[in-house]
């Protein structure tokens, strides 16, 4: 496996061997099976809105992720008890979060550093050292939890692979999203691995190139509307909305309900059937 820097992040490039033009008839894409070729009026072949490319979202798409946050959330508000009420706290540790990304970049890390730099702010430079222990204990042990893939999700992913050019497409500290692929048991089966630093429309547009056939021609399956859904849905592709339950604050969105390329599904069992309608 060959790391290449790419644009903001890290992708392996190409896990099951580099692009080749007749990957669609062999993973079962034809223009029989499914149209995706149509003739244009000058006799050239073009393609059209036909899905080719499947990216995937990591972190409570394929894997739980956000319940080791909020439990570390509620130990954090148990080691400070004594200085400030739960909610007061947990507002202090979300602007905190939101004044840092910019410069920490999502992750555990960044984390850690909010809620240390929130314990400073809510107790007034009194701090006990054994809180600060504490809290960069609670952040290790993050990560190193391991991986509990969701239901569904080995065999969406396997049946997308089956079809489909498949991606992972995840944001947060590079060396955990790493570990956690690498515990998940699906790394092989993904055509390319991109661990981005955020994900916007033109990091989206550019991996769908890079990878695919363009945005137009990719679907996105996530669990954040934020991330995973509207910027995709910009750049012209489709994408799969899988509601995780727990959300973190920062990726909060309202539903894109009429766009037509948008849908939502009750969990990743019914992928399958999605990749054929689209
Ligand atoms: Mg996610």
């Amino acid at each position: 496996m060959v790391a290449t820097d790419v644009l903001r992040g890290v992708h392996y490039s190409d896990l099951k061997g580099q692009y080749n033009p007749s990957f669609q008839s062999e993973k079962g894409v034809s223009a029989n099976a499914n149209p995706a070729l149509s003739l244009s009026p000058c006799g050239d072949t073009e393609l059209v809105k036909k899905v080719t490319t499947v990216g995937f979202d990591a972190d409570d798409t394929l894997w739980h992720n956000e319940q080791f946050f909020k439990l570390t959330e509620a130990r954090f508000a148990e080691l400070l008890r004594d200085y400030a009420e739960t909610d007061h706290l947990m507002e202090r540790l979300v602007a905190a979060e939101r004044r840092n990304i910019g410069h920490y970049g999502f992750g555990i890390k960044g984390f850690m550093l909010s809620m240390i730099e929130t314990a400073i702010d809510v107790t007034e430079d009194r701090v006990p050292g054994r809180i600060i222990r504490e809290i960069i204990e609670a952040g290790q042990e993050m990560l190193s939890h391991p991986i509990e893939l969701l239901p569904h999700a080995r065999e969406a992913v396997e049946a997308a692979a089956d079809t489909h050019r498949i991606l992972l497409i995840t944001k947060g500290d590079l060396l955990d999203q790493e570990r956690k692929l690498a515990q998940s048991g699906l790394g092989d089966l993904f055509d390319g691995v991109e661990i981005v630093s955020d994900k916007q429309t033109p990091v989206y547009e550019e991996i769908f190139t890079r990878h695919g056939d363009g945005a137009a021609q990719a679907l996105m399956v996530g669990n954040s509307m934020k991330s995973d859904i509207l910027p995709v849905l910009a750049a012209g592709g489709w994408a799969a909305y899988v509601p995780h339950g727990l959300a973190w604050a920062l990726e909060h969105a309202d539903p894109p309900e009429s766009h037509p390329r948008y849908r939502e599904l009750p969990d990743l069992g019914e992928l399958a059937a999605l990749l054929q309608q689209v």
